[in-house]
């Protein structure tokens, strides 16, 4: 886990747990002012735990019926807040997780991070490298019933099977990630083909099995290049950096004299010197990324000694009625 994010949600969970307290606190205050006759159980109660704890450690006897007078005391206190319109557990422990009562943590002797942590983990991560709200993008709800499955007397297959051969791909190269076959994919086709969505069910794959990733549009990336002229902007550095990059949409940026290609020339450098793994996705052909970016950047855009080249084809699936 990233210490940043670890530290971020340690703050959280101890907030959390103050505003536990004080909703605890409340409650108490308000049932003490306001209902005598609930607070004197109540108080009753906790006389009746302090006074056993004091006999236990004294080893007195009289603890086993500690158990059923407790139950009864409980019972009548429940009883009597919902006479009052107040929710049975009013008076109970508040918190969210139940499993960690919102330490973040289970276990005795060996602390592990609980499932709420590690979800919240994970939200925070995606929020981090740019895939918020997309978590269900994932290679599991990847449904193939959405794409037409005609032959396309062209290729003599249907797009659904040449979708799933890329997804298969795909799933395949972020399995084996950090040792992939090849370095870098490159996933092409028209737009609505369902680039973006294998691009985010790697890059939720990898992150399941805790590799770092980032994913960017070209857009984005080309903003941030711009602004790092004028100011300091550590973002740049980081994509240059992250072990794995997701490049979304190259060739929807716009294309500025001596600053698009140099810029994407540039990242895509530095990250082949350090052999760091890109991931990616265009809506332009081959040739349309030689014309756009010069052959300089296409040759290595598609070396199929370094880059897995899969090509989508087929029907928008945004646009097919069903
Ligand atoms: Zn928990």
């Amino acid at each position: 886990m990233r210490e940043d994010l670890l530290n971020e949600l340690e703050n959280e969970y101890a907030a959390q747990r103050r505003k536990n307290e004080e909703t605890e606190a409340f409650r108490r205050n308000k049932i003490r002012n306001e209902y005598p006759g609930i607070d004197a159980l109540v108080r009753e109660r906790e006389e009746m735990i302090f006074g056993t704890l004091h006999r236990i450690l004294k080893q007195d006897a009289e603890k086993d019926a500690f158990p059923e007078k407790m139950e009864t005391l409980n019972g009548k206190i429940r009883e009597l807040l919902k006479e009052n319109s107040f929710p049975e557990d009013y008076l109970a422990p508040v918190y969210r997780c139940a499993k960690c009562r919102d330490t973040g943590y289970t276990g005795e002797l060996i602390r592990e991070p609980c499932e709420c942590m590690q979800k919240a983990y994970l939200k925070k991560l995606r929020e981090k490298i740019g895939l918020a709200g997309q978590k269900t993008e994932t290679f599991e709800t990847f449904d193939e019933n959405m794409i037409p499955d005609e032959i396309n007397p062209e290729t003599g297959f249907t797009q659904r099977q040449q979708t799933l051969f890329v997804r298969k791909q795909c799933e395949k190269w972020a399995d084996s990630y950090p040792k992939p076959p090849v370095r870098d994919i490159l996933l092409n086709g028209k737009s609505g083909l369902g680039k973006t969505f294998l691009m985010r069910a790697i890059a939720n794959r990898l992150i399941e099995h805790g590799q770092q990733v980032l994913m960017i549009s070209a857009y984005t990336f080309l903003q941030m290049a711009r602004k790092s002229y004028y100011e300091a902007e550590t973002g740049v550095q980081e994509l240059m950096e992250v072990p794995v990059l997701m490049l979304d949409d190259l060739g929807a940026e716009p294309m500025m004299q001596n600053v698009t290609v140099e810029q994407i020339f540039h990242l895509l450098n530095e990250r082949q010197n350090r052999n760091l793994s890109t991931v990616i996705s265009t809506n332009l052909s081959l040739e349309e990324l030689q014309k756009r970016y010069t052959e300089r950047i296409a040759s290595r855009l598609c070396d199929p000694k370094q880059c897995l080249v899969l090509t989508l084809d087929g029907k928008d699936l945004r646009r097919i009625e069903r």
